[in-house]
């Protein structure tokens, strides 16, 4: 496994894997890896033959007053995970190397990201785009990783791949929880055990109403209410949103189509900001 820091270096590294005939995945990350980020490694491996990992905490999706400092970084354990699990090249750039002096160019979708974590974080898709068109640019790969968790992300992130006619397939991993059902993220490990317990309320919401919906419920405001009603039953947990919206484009709609309308979450657990979803 080869380790890259500069931008330079990693464009050529790619070009050679191009040029030697292998095909390309790329799985984008900010560290601090858990089986999340493995699951979708795992699935690279399956697709490619040269897996590229980035480690990069970018302070461009971060707003001003977001935990972008305290951010967990776990370089020595991401490094390990990543060999175990048969990465090739780790992309681990300073932030001056992407964004030098004069940097002045960024990637706006207009539509999938105005709504739902868009709103209460209005620059972080800007961030994100700009970001991931940077990395595609430098590594080129054929297939590009993403998990189903951050489903605006992977909205987003297809849109702008569609619009700009990027040549990489886009392929979201599903979810990867623990046994209890909460998602796995990097900022779980800022919960104490209160607060881990109060966030399962958030997935077991979500659980509830999938299953509503599969007892034949097609009513928005009935499925959002009763989450609402859940999340208001603990008292460390404060909503930012819950929404029903198309699963392509991120609109709110207003009767759930099962199988193509998805419920998303973002909520604030103290001082931690969670998010996750279903498919309904
Ligand atoms: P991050 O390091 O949080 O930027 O995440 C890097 C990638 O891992 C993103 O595509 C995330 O959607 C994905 N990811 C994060 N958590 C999970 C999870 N629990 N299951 C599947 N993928 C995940």
């Amino acid at each position: 496994m080869q380790v890259i820091e500069s931008v330079q270096e990693m464009q050529t590294a790619a070009m050679q894997l191009r040029f030697g005939g292998h095909l390309i995945a790329l799985v984008p990350t900010m560290g601090c890896l858990h089986e999340g980020h493995l699951s979708l490694i795992r699935l690279a491996r399956e697709k490619a033959d040269k897996v590229i990992v980035s480690i990069f905490v970018n302070p461009e999706q971060f707003g001003p007053s977001e935990d972008f400092a305290d951010y967990p970084r776990t370089w020595k354990e991401d490094l390990e995970a990543c060999r175990a699990n048969g990465v090739d090249f780790v992309f681990h750039p300073s932030a001056e190397a992407m964004y030098p002096e004069g940097f002045s160019s960024f990637v706006e979708e207009k539509q999938v990201s105005s709504g739902l974590c868009g709103v209460s974080r209005p620059t972080h898709f800007k961030g994100v785009s700009t970001v991931c068109l940077k990395l595609f640019n430098l590594v080129r790969p054929d297939f590009s990783y993403f998990g189903q968790k951050d489903a605006q992300q992977c909205a987003v992130i297809k849109k702008m791949v569609r619009d700009f006619n990027i040549p990489t397939e886009v392929i979201v991993g599903e979810t990867v929880r623990e046994a209890d059902g909460l998602a796995l993220s990097s900022r779980n490990r800022y919960l104490s055990k209160s607060q881990r317990e109060e966030a399962l309320a958030i997935s077991s919401s979500l659980f509830e109403a999938k299953s509503m919906v599969e007892k034949g419920v097609v009513n928005v405001d009935r499925v959002i209410a009763e989450i609402t009603h859940l999340l208001s039953l603990k008292r460390r947990i404060r909503v930012i949103y819950v929404q029903v919206v198309d699963d392509e484009t991120m609109e709110a709609v207003k009767t759930i189509q099962p199988g193509r309308s998805r419920v998303c979450v973002a909520a604030w657990i103290d001082g931690i900001r969670l998010i996750d979803n279903c498919l309904l």
